[in-house]
């Protein structure tokens, strides 16, 4: 019986290193598709920049598909609807898709495509699409599957497909995106595979080379982190392309052997170790989908939820609550969508223990702010900057600390509040002392009791790394010798992984 292959494409917006491309290539006829679902553009997470920026994706796919003879068709509508009405026009026997770690609507999505495959006869084909494991029983071993993966040859998708001419190719529903209130996007980066792949080589041609060094302040990290995140969540990149780049780069540096290229490789093997975290966050939701509604930890049930103060939660969206690296950091990612890891730690702990916020508000406000939406990691991060884990460290990060460290002269802070100094700025929404000791005594309250011992040991089973996610102790003291990395073991001590 003829083959004839439906790819659907979701958050992995290219063609190379891309499985349920090249299995279609080998059918006897093959179409792509991409569905807008209203699902997403009414969900609580999506803002007006994750539509423009897959708007440029979806497009920039369907020209460089067409290329290869292959059609790209948008559709608007729930997906089994669309496979339905699809389905009387090009009568497909193989869906081809890759595997999604997405938020809840799509968990919901892709148990009915499921079952829409199984009642009409459709094979339904998923390919993993980076290091997260399905079905995983054992988090044990987790570590030498990623390892595997990334280090397996790169699909190779072929130049030509027996695609279907003469279907309707549809048009992104731009009136649709305006009714839902996503028309004006803020300023996006460069758009689609190319960009993605440029914005990687910079990094390992020059951008990189004081990784570690520039990761931590908002105003070096700018240039000096990759800058991959958004490619990698829309999937313009896939884990695989980055983490082979990287080490093909590393082994370059080293064979030279200068000091400047050791340097550059060192600074390289920490970027190289956040690409395994990617997949690690992403594994708990993938392990167990409900930690996007409620706490990892049950034994911390109750303690915030109905102390949420929406005052609070209204001056720390806006940037005006009085702590100045806070508000500066709040405006710059409102502003351009983007903030480094640790700023973005500084805004949840400060949300979660200054302000005693719940942190499913505070996550749904960043989740439409940062253009590099990642459910997986997003909801992991924002569990544990706040301290519903049951098995990490709380992580109260100072502001004025902060401001300190990576921001001595008030640079970032005076770009981002003009009005910083003068009467106009706000005054301290809360008193600093009183807040932590109070969240303090009400976190250890619960962390000390034997329930949430017990309850910490099985999250550790279920979700903590196997890894201490350090580098190991010799290349720490050998690299400490780099007069240029002084703090990375405690950039690592404090950002760790579990
Ligand atoms: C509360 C909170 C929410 C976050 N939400 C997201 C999110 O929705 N999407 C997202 O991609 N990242 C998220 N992060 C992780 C991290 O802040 C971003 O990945 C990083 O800032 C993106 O910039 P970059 O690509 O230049 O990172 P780089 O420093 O260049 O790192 C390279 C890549 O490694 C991965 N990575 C780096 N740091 C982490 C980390 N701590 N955890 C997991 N993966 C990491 C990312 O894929 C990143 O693109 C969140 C962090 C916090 C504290």
């Amino acid at each position: 019986m003829p083959q004839q292959a439906l790819v659907w494409f979701k958050r992995d917006l290219r063609i190379a290193d891309h499985a349920p491309l090249a299995l279609a290539a080998g059918a006897d006829a093959a179409v792509a598709l991409f569905v807008v679902e209203p699902e997403w553009l009414t969900s609580p997470e999506c803002d007006a920049q994750h539509v423009a920026f897959m708007r440029g994706h979806v497009l920039a796919l369907r020209a460089a598909l067409a290329a290869r003879g292959l059609p790209l068709l948008i559709r608007v509508g729930s997906v089994p609807t669309v496979l339905s009405e699809l389905r009387r026009v090009f009568d497909f026997t193989h869906l081809y898709s890759h595997e999604e770690t997405g938020p809840g609507w799509t968990y919901a999505r892709d148990r009915a495509v499921g079952k829409w495959c199984r009642r009409e006869g459709v094979v339904w084909h998923e390919s993993p699409q980076n290091g997260v494991v399905r079905r995983l029983n054992d988090r044990s071993g987790w570590a030498r599957r990623w390892q595997q993966r990334m280090d397996a040859r790169q699909v190779v998708v072929p130049e030509q497909f027996r695609g279907i001419s003469g279907l309707d190719l549809g048009t992104w529903p731009d009136d649709l995106v305006a009714q839902h209130g996503h028309a004006d996007s803020r300023p996006l980066p460069a758009i689609g595979e190319v960009a993605a792949h440029a914005c990687l080589q910079s990094f390992l041609d020059g951008r990189g080379a004081r990784y570690r060094r520039d990761l931590s302040s908002p105003l070096t990290a700018e240039q000096g982190c990759s800058r991959l995140s958004a490619y990698l969540a829309f999937g313009s990149l896939s884990m695989r392309q980055v983490h082979q780049g990287t080490e093909a780069k590393i082994t370059a540096l080293k064979s030279l052997g200068t000091a400047d290229a050791r340097s550059m490789a060192y600074h390289l093997r920490g970027f190289a170790g956040r690409l395994r975290w990617h997949c690690h966050f992403m594994q708990k939701l993938e392990s167990e989908p409900e930690i996007e509604f409620r706490n990892i930890a049950r034994s911390y049930d109750g303690l915030r939820e109905d102390a949420f103060d929406w005052q609070r939660f209204e001056a720390w969206k806006r940037g005006c609550t009085g702590y100045p690296m806070v508000d500066a950091c709040m405006r710059s990612l409102n502003a351009t969508g983007w903030l480094n890891f640790r700023m973005r730690a500084m805004l949840v702990s400060f949300a979660a223990y200054h302000l005693w916020l719940h942190w499913r508000e505070p996550g749904l406000h960043l989740a439409r702010q940062f253009l590099d939406f990642e459910p997986g990691i997003h909801w992991s991060q924002m569990q544990m900057q706040s301290g519903t884990t049951g098995i990490n460290t709380f992580r109260m990060y100072s502001p004025s600390k902060q401001q300190l460290d990576h921001d001595p002269h008030g640079e970032f802070i005076r770009r981002w509040i003009p009005e910083y100094g003068t009467s106009a700025y706000p005054k301290p929404i809360v008193d600093e002392k009183t807040a932590i000791r109070e969240a303090k005594n009400w976190l250890y309250g619960v962390r000390l009791t034997a329930g949430a011992k017990a309850e910490a040991a099985a999250v550790q089973k279920k979700h903590g790394s196997r890894k201490s996610g350090l580098p190991p102790s010799g290349k720490r003291r050998r690299a400490t010798r780099h007069s240029d990395v002084p703090r990375q073991a405690s950039l690592f001590a404090d950002e760790g992984l579990s």
